[in-house]
């Protein structure tokens, strides 16, 4: 009978993943602080926002400019 070490290797697996969720849960990494301004505008980052992403550093506003303008401004 082998019920035993399946069982146990579906608990293996079961608990790689919840840990797996739970680190990814845990970003950003320690020490690493969380902006709450905008660093373009200074305006307050919404905090939906930053729930959402939250190493953003800046409002919705000047991301989709940011992200515009290196779009089209060509790579380095
Ligand atoms: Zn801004």
């Amino acid at each position: 009978m082998d019920v035993f070490d399946r069982a146990q290797q579906q608990e293996e697996f079961f608990r790689d993943k919840s840990l797996a969720k739970q680190l990814a849960k845990t970003r950003p990494a320690p020490g690493k602080t969380i902006a709450l301004d905008c660093e373009d505008c200074g305006e307050r980052i919404p905090e939906m926002r930053l729930t959402v992403n939250p190493e953003a550093t800046r409002c919705i506003k000047c991301q989709t400019a940011f992200e515009n303008k290196n779009k089209f401004g060509g790579a380095d």
